[in-house]
């Protein structure tokens, strides 16, 4: 078997916010520069799985600044399988950071229209270049099974049995999926949707659930800032002065939003006082090299 070697993950104590709430940020964005975070715990089990169906090119899809997409190719890479990733719209002239780092990391990138995307077509052009039993199709975000499995360690990282609450942030909820299935039966689940109007968010992190686990998570749906991506001044002045204070970065795409809304509910007390909480920092930071420079302090 391959051996891959990630730093390990640590747990940040936050102290300087004066809540009565006990916090600790589980630190997954450490384990590796580009595969952070909740994406290796994601990917791990599909990579094992297309190396056991003896696949030698693994195929997924994203937007040009999909997180999901730069952790493909580089785990692809160091399990020693090709990458190919569809593209959503027309070729960029000048590629996003995220892309420049999957070319670098030897994905073939195909762009498609918007249009054939929304069908998960496999282009033309690829199925004359490849034969369909070559490729392993990996859902866009990692949606699936094998995800949700695998994100069943992110818990098993460090001992998160003391924790009365989890919270994470949710793209397509896989993730989450993870969390729940793997938390003990007292713990409460929290995800932040980083969507707008995701109205079938909890449906699909329901399908990746056992009866048993169903439902045994709360949404939160109004930290989007926006919708997907988008961003405010308030939620960018609020990233300085998290890491200002806690000396913790965060993405604008996710974990920002996390911070933000931990730190709501808590105000709020909808997560009561005394309760101890760990907030996943599921990785993503960079995605903000497609900020302007300048907007962030760290
Ligand atoms: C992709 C991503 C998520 C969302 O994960 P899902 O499993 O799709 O919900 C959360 N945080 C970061 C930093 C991500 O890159």
């Amino acid at each position: 078997m391959n051996r891959i070697e990630f730093e390990k993950s640590r747990t940040d104590p936050i102290l300087s916010l004066g809540f009565e709430t006990d916090i600790d940020v589980l630190r997954l964005d450490l384990i590796h520069p580009v595969i952070s975070g909740n994406k290796w715990f994601k990917l791990k089990k599909y990579l094992e799985d297309a190396q056991m169906q003896r696949k030698s090119i693994i195929l997924t899809f994203g937007g040009a600044f999909s997180n999901h997409i730069a952790a493909t190719a580089a785990a692809a890479n160091l399990y020693g399988l090709k990458s190919i990733g569809i593209i959503r719209g027309e070729k960029p002239e000048q590629y996003s950071h995220t892309l420049t780092e999957a070319l670098r990391s030897g994905m073939e990138l195909f762009f498609v229209s918007r249009e054939s995307y929304r069908e998960k077509k496999i282009p033309e052009i690829l199925s004359e270049k490849y034969h369909s039993g070559q490729l392993y199709m990996i859902n866009e975000g990692g949606y699936g099974e094998w995800g949700a499995r695998g994100a069943m360690d992110i818990l098993a990282e460090t001992d998160t049995s003391r924790y009365t609450h989890i919270v994470s942030a949710v793209g397509t909820g896989t993730t989450l999926a993870g969390l729940v299935r793997s938390c003990n039966s007292g713990q409460q689940v929290a995800g932040i949707s980083v969507m707008k109007n995701n109205f079938s968010l909890s449906h699909e992190i329901n399908e990746l659930l056992p009866a048993e686990k169903k439902e045994h998570f709360k949404l939160e749906q109004a930290y989007h800032f926006g919708g997907y991506a988008k961003y405010t001044s308030e939620l960018i002045s609020f990233m300085n002065e998290w890491f200002r204070q806690t000396g913790i970065p965060s993405d604008f795409v996710y974990t920002g939003k996390l911070f933000y809304a931990v730190r709501n509910m808590i105000r709020e007390k909808k997560i009561p006082p005394a309760s101890r909480v760990l907030v996943i920092h599921s990785g993503g930071l960079q995605g903000n090299l497609s900020l302007p420079n300048g907007t962030l302090i760290f």
